[in-house]
Formats: C-alpha cells, structure tokens, sequence
C-alpha cells in the first residue's frame, strides 16, 4: 500500500510524506476552528509559517541521521515524515554499535542545536514578558495574563518545539532514536538480538503507557502515535530476528546441487520451451569443454520468448556473475545478489562446481523463515 507522497529529493534520498502527518496538520485546523473568523491576515499568516517551520524542523532532524550515516558510507533509502518525528530510511545500519549510536544520535542533536541557535531571538521579547514565561509553562491553560504577539509566540514555540523533539526522540522507547541509542550501547556487551529483545520490550512498554495515558485523557491523536510507536516496535524486533537467523545460515543450507546445464550449443527454442514449461528459471551457461562461460536468466529469456530463432545461446549469455563458496555466509550472497542484482550464482567447493544459488530459492527460503517466526 502505498502510504506516502514523495514530495522532494535532497542529496538524492526522496523525501516522502506519511499520511498520519496529514492527519495532524488536519487536527491543527480542527484546533483553529472555534476562532475560524480569526483565521485569516496575520494570523493565518504566523500559523502557515509555524506548520512549514515544524514540518522543515523535522526534516532536518531527518537529515542529521542521514548525513552522519553517509560519513559511515551508509546510504539513505528515503526520509519518511511522519508525527513521531519522522524516519530516515537506511540501506543498512553500521555494523557496529558506536556508529549506530552516533547515526541515532545525530537527529536529536540537530534539533537541540536549533534550540540554541534560536535562543539569542529571546532578547527580543520584553524581559517583563519573559518573566512570566515559568508560570506560564507551568499552567498554559490558567490566567496568566501573558499576552505575547505573533512573532513572540513563535520564537518561543520554535525553541520549545525543537526542545521537544529532541527530548521526545530520546525517550528509550523503540523505534525511537532513545530506543537505537539504548539497543546500540546495550549492544557493546551484548548479541544484537538480545539488545533488540531489550529495546523492543522497553518500547513497547512506554509505548502502551502512551496510549492508555492519552485514551483516559481522549488525547486520539497521541494514542494513535503510541500505537503506531509499539507496532513499529515489533516490525523492527521481527526484523532483527529474521536477519539474525539467516545469519546462521551457509550457502550450503539453500544450494541446488541438481541443475540443468546448458550449452552453447543448445537450441534457444528448447531451452525456452524448458524454461517456460519446467521449474528452474536460471541457468549456468557451459562450453563443449564443460567450461562455465557465463549465466542465462530468466529476465532476458523472457524478453526473447517470442522470438527465439533470432539469437543464439552465446548472444544471450551474460558475464553477470561472481563464484561463491559453499561455506560462505547465506547473508552476505543475499546482500550481494541484491546489490548487483544476480539471478543465478555457481557454488564451488574445493575448487569443484557443486551447485547453484538461484534468486527464486532464496526468495522462497526467506519467506518459509518468515513464516517459522511468527
Ligand atoms: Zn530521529
């Protein structure tokens, strides 16, 4: 389903917008309603800029985690914005746990640095107003007789916003950055997956407070934002578990040591009747000599299905594969197999070709351990 609008790209990472931060934008118009004759001129004006400063506030929280993990040479997939902050989107996490920390870091930095820039903007706000400033904080709703104007209001509500989302942020609670922060330092003595375990349960925890504290106080919208927090919880701990496992797994547990073998030779027509009729979809490509001289994928058969008396075996065989070893790591060839997008790979074992990894196994594992966690 697709949730969001891509509404930029900056440093090439598209920046896409949540359909929950729609939902909050609408709640700040509903809040505008009872005064709606006001809404206009200089008001309107002040609160349009006070929803695109909030909006750009956490874009650029976003773009702290994305910047620093580029200097660890992660890339950023997308920066989804959302109510709780929005969320970079990374290829990978670093490996290790003092750069996932730093990476975690980075956002809530950001915003608490854009507290302090703004600070200064204070003195332009009468110091008799500035003084009622604790008791009005204390009790917003009591009579405080604080009447600030417009910018007033919104150099106070930039500084606390930004206050806010820093704090917020770092609440322990996965997925927020707290939670990466506690699972990355709890990562220094620990598996990654105990870590998860830890910050998940955490996460959750906080996350239900949120929600049974914001439904006895008919606050929907936080509850919403704490439901969503413990769902994602989960979604990250399943994740985790996932990569986890098939960590414990060699390109022995997924190779095909029965394959087809196709020659140069060979007739295309058969070898696509084959293709379209038998199971296997990819193909290692031989010599008269039994030499392997490159891959046929399903892919470019496809493209040539109809016309298969126009090319030749040769003109169709790709040079796009690397060797594996049967004692490599099932995790690191998925990875690979994504990255340069390879359908088939011949595995080798003492030298000797033993069988092949083929794209549409490793799909089919990946959903079968899926599936045995739940
Ligand atoms: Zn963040």
């Amino acid at each position: 389903m697709n949730t969001a609008i891509r509404i930029a790209t900056i440093w090439g990472i598209p920046i896409r917008l949540h359909w929950t931060f729609v939902l909050v934008m609408g709640w700040l118009v509903y809040l505008g309603i009872p005064d709606w004759q006001y809404f206009r001129g200089e008001r309107a004006f002040w609160m349009f800029l006070s929803v695109f400063v909030v909006f750009f506030c956490i874009l650029l929280h976003e773009l702290g985690h994305a910047f620093m993990a580029k200097r660890y040479g992660v890339q950023t997939l997308q920066i989804m914005l959302s109510p709780i902050g929005g969320q970079a989107v990374l290829e990978r996490m670093p490996k290790q746990p003092r750069k996932e920390l730093l990476v975690a870091l980075a956002g809530p930095i950001v915003n608490l640095c854009l507290a302090i820039i703004a600070t200064p903007l204070l003195y332009l706000i009468p110091t008799d107003k500035l003084a009622r400033l604790p008791q009005f904080f204390a009790n917003p709703y009591g009579n405080t007789f604080l009447r600030l104007d417009y910018d007033e209001r919104f150099i106070i509500g930039f500084i606390v916003l930004n206050f806010l989302v820093a704090v917020f942020n770092l609440l322990p609670a996965f997925p927020l950055d707290g939670g990466r922060i506690l699972r990355a330092l709890l990562s220094l003595r620990m598996n990654k997956l105990g870590a998860t375990r830890i910050a998940t349960f955490l996460g959750q925890g906080f996350a239900g407070v949120i929600v049974i504290f914001s439904l006895s106080n008919y606050n929907w919208l936080m509850a919403v934002i704490g439901l969503f927090i413990f769902i994602s919880a989960s979604m990250e701990y399943r994740y985790v578990k996932l990569d986890s496992k098939l960590n414990s797994f060699s390109v022995r547990d997924i190779l095909r040591a029965r394959f087809t073998k196709i020659y140069l030779i060979d007739s295309l027509a058969e070898i696509i009747k084959n293709w379209k009729e038998g199971s296997e979809k990819n193909f290692l490509v031989f010599d008269h000599e039994q030499r392997l001289t490159g891959v046929l994928t399903s892919p470019v058969l496809m493209e040539h299905k109809d016309f298969p008396t126009t090319s030749s075996v040769e003109e169709l065989t790709s040079l796009d594969y690397e060797g594996v070893e049967a004692t490599d790591s099932l995790m690191t060839i998925i990875r690979m197999m994504q990255e340069k997008d390879y359908e088939i790979l011949p595995v080798y074992e003492n030298q000797e070709l033993v069988g092949v990894v083929d794209w549409n196994d490793v799909e089919h594992f990946i959903r079968i351990q899926k599936e045995k966690l739940r």
